[in-house]
């Protein structure tokens, strides 16, 4: 009896002895832990914003130069007489215009690239709306924010470019745009920094107040391109009866903005022709 009373102490006095040593030996990793220097941030965010706006630029150009590139030679296939589809340019493609788009739109490559890096960033320390579960705001909104991005890029667009073809702005603004009477594939991306900054500005900033997934994103960047490379490719690749028809009638076509090169007073819609219906600004 005296003998197990022993024991049970002498347990009890080991388990002491080890629970004030393991207090000890946490104590010790804490204040070594607390000791030790804090981690310095491996790239400051300014550095990470300078990285990503080079390889965004990249990324960008090099994307721009293969679409533009395979639409164009698509269209415009040598040993033909004209293009393939309806033919809207009067002349085939001058090397010296294709020479100007490309360089354009090479410069504003950058100017797309730094807010898109600045809103990554932002992202990256949760400082934007844009979210990786897709169904944390639900199907309907999944679906919706793509066409809210899209009704509120087109109307900003319709109103920017009416302001950029005033007298007062045009030559800094748009000019350079412009210099393409037919343009090709290439003018898609070609525009001056101004006009470049002033709409490069737009998605990223909107990506701070509506919430939007980043497959949402990707789809408005991949329809942005097809509707802009379409529209300047210098031809009409869809049929009369689509153009004319219910595609036509409320999407803006390569026909319909060929006309805006020409006549600089009408269509200024970017995907949407409602803008320039309501603002008797609409012709095809
Ligand atoms: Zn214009
Ligand atoms: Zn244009």
């Amino acid at each position: 009896m005296r003998f197990r009373a022993g024991r049970q102490a002498a347990a009890r006095q080991v388990r002491a002895a080890s629970n004030s040593l393991d207090r000890r030996a946490a104590a010790w990793r804490v204040s070594a832990i607390q000791s030790l220097p804090a981690r310095p941030n491996a790239v400051s965010p300014i550095a990470s914003i300078a990285v990503n706006t080079v390889l965004l630029t990249l990324i960008i150009a090099v994307r721009y130069v293969l679409i533009a590139w395979t639409t164009h030679a698509l269209i415009w296939r040598k040993g033909r007489a004209g293009s393939v589809g309806t033919q809207l340019n009067r002349d085939w493609p001058k090397s010296a215009t294709i020479r100007h788009e490309l360089k354009l739109s090479v410069l504003s490559s950058w100017i797309y690239a730094l807010p898109a890096a600045i809103g990554y960033e932002a992202w990256k320390h949760g400082g934007t709306m844009v979210y990786l579960d897709p169904l944390k705001y639900g199907v309907v909104w999944l679906v919706l924010s793509g066409f809210v991005y899209l009704l509120i890029q087109d109307a900003y667009y319709y109103w920017l470019h009416r302001l950029m073809h005033h007298p007062a702005l045009f030559r800094w603004t748009h000019a350079g745009h412009h210099r393409s009477r037919q343009p090709t594939a290439f003018a898609s991306f070609s525009f001056d920094w101004a006009e470049a900054a002033l709409n490069a500005w737009l998605l990223p900033a909107l990506a701070f107040v509506l919430p939007i997934h980043p497959a949402v994103i990707l789809i408005l960047l991949t329809l942005a391109t097809i509707a802009a490379v379409l529209n300047h490719s210098g031809a009409e690749v869809l049929p009369p009866w689509m153009v004319r028809g219910p595609v036509g009638e409320w999407l803006i076509t390569a026909s319909h903005h060929s006309v805006h090169h020409n006549h600089y007073q009408k269509n200024f819609g970017l995907y949407f022709r409602f803008w320039d219906r309501l603002m008797g600004t609409d012709t095809l």
